[in-house]
């Protein structure tokens, strides 16, 4: 158990302290905040400062971060350049909220995605600021392709994670989530992600004769939305010649083609978009999460110029305009305009790849399978259980990594895909002594 002191700084010490007589540790929380919530009943600690892939609670317990906000903290809590843009430009008075009115930081935000993002890549979108949430990013692009089409359904896939408004929640797997909606959640048609039919089952031919054959009982949709790698769905990840022969069924059919990359994009799998491995072109891409790289709240709809047809304010929000995050956004996106960074990514993973391979070897056993690409990783277990079990106990260990899948069957692994590579081999084997330790444990019950 890693317990380091740390001199907490005397701001979020005074913040924190009671006023009245209110016991510290978590009662509040237990008695006032709403039964919804959820990581924090995996991880009972009280936070009080991060830096980089390290948090510390309030008792200066130090814990390794291999949650990553979900995959909203990519470059590490408070990475220090992003940091100083910040801080400096709320120094300058610069505006904070702006609805969706030019501000400078936005201007600069949008040259420099252009420059270092778009431009690089071919790639020609129009970008449209939603809410500042994956799942309203999500409700942008259905609203567009169902504008654009005219039709109504959209195609998603099992083990998909959208969102939990009720337009993406209708495309979200999970039936635990979706029976949370309380009303019926309708015009999506769902097909099987790849191998979900097993290995025999060409998942692609299937799509294909539901579209085709006019005894099939769908009709034509405005659009597939996918996810490359499933964050929640269990890491399970569709691979690139699938990917290639989904964007050709949709283009064959006038059918778009919708990539969420909420949680995948940013460099998680290795480059910044997670399609790009598979060389397809979506027509609509939603990023949220990583893209303001601070873990402030931000999300975007990339739109081919030709199907931006929403008019002006047909999908507006107070919240569009969250300077904050335009500033950061743009100070992370220095890391992209640098080679050097794509060739350290490149090698993380590697050294990634290498770690779960040895893991999976070691607990050969348990059925340990490596799963997930890039640095948006996963553990699956003959048991379903034993991921939960390793996730709790990791905590207790000083390592926070969560559960992913309909059953919280795997374990997910997310460090910052800015980690030191002595720094990722800590993390794995750490957390290879919890998983003997948890499997012992279980031998000697
Ligand atoms: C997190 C996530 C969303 C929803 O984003 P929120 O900000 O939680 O609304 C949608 N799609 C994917 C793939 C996600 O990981």
């Amino acid at each position: 158990m890693t317990t380091t002191t740390v001199t907490t700084s005397t701001t979020s010490t005074t913040l924190t302290a009671p006023t009245t007589a209110t016991p510290s540790g978590t009662a509040v929380f237990d008695e006032l905040e709403s039964a919804v919530r959820t990581y924090c009943r995996r991880f009972p600690a009280v936070f009080t400062r991060a830096s980089g892939h390290r948090m510390w609670d309030e008792d200066g317990r130090e814990f390794l971060d291999f949650l990553s906000g979900a995959g909203a903290l990519n470059y590490g809590h408070n990475p220090p350049a992003v940091r100083r843009a910040l801080v400096d430009y709320l120094l300058a008075d610069g505006p904070v909220h702006g609805l969706d009115l030019h501000t400078g930081a936005k201007r600069r935000f949008l040259e420099r995605f252009q420059a270092v993002v778009l431009a690089p890549r071919g790639l020609a979108y129009r970008v449209q600021f939603t809410g500042p949430t994956g799942t309203n990013a999500i409700e942008a692009a259905f609203k567009v392709a169902r504008r654009v089409t005219g039709r109504t359904d959209v195609v998603a896939f099992t083990g998909g994670f959208h969102g939990l408004s009720l337009g993406a929640l209708a495309a979200s797997a999970t039936a635990f989530k979706r029976d949370a909606a309380g009303v019926p959640l309708g015009n999506v048609v769902r097909m099987p992600y790849e191998g979900f039919a097993g290995e025999d089952v060409d998942t692609i031919d299937h799509l294909t004769r539901m579209l085709d054959d006019p005894g099939s009982g769908i009709s034509k949709p405005a659009a597939f939305v996918v996810e490359t790698v499933q964050g929640e769905g269990g890491l399970a990840t569709a691979s690139p010649e699938w990917l290639r022969r989904l964007a050709r069924v949709a283009r064959e059919r006038d059918i778009l083609l919708i990539v969420d990359d909420i949680q995948a994009g940013c460099g998680r799998t290795g480059t910044f978009f997670s399609f790009e491995q598979a060389g397809i072109t979506p027509d609509l891409v939603c990023l949220s999460k990583s893209i303001s790289g601070y873990g402030l709240p931000m999300a975007l709809l990339l739109v081919r110029p030709e199907l931006d047809q929403l008019g002006p304010g047909e999908h507006s929000g107070t919240f569009r305009g969250n300077n904050l995050a335009f500033v950061t956004a743009t100070a992370c996106l220095d890391h992209w305009a640098d080679p050097a960074f794509a060739a350290g990514l490149a090698e993380r993973v590697r050294v990634l790849d290498g770690l779960l391979d040895d893991l999976a070897l070691r607990f050969a056993s348990l059925g340990c399978t490596p799963r997930g690409r890039g640095l948006i990783r996963g553990l699956g277990f003959t048991d379903p259980t034993l991921a939960d079990r390793v996730s709790r106990a990791a905590f207790e260990a000083g390592l926070l990594v969560e559960t992913s899948g309909a059953q919280g069957q795997v374990l997910k692994i997310m460090p910052p895909i800015v980690l030191a590579e002595d720094e990722l081999a800590r993390g794995i084997t750490l957390l290879a002594d919890v998983i003997d330790a948890v499997a012992r444990k279980e031998e000697n019950r």
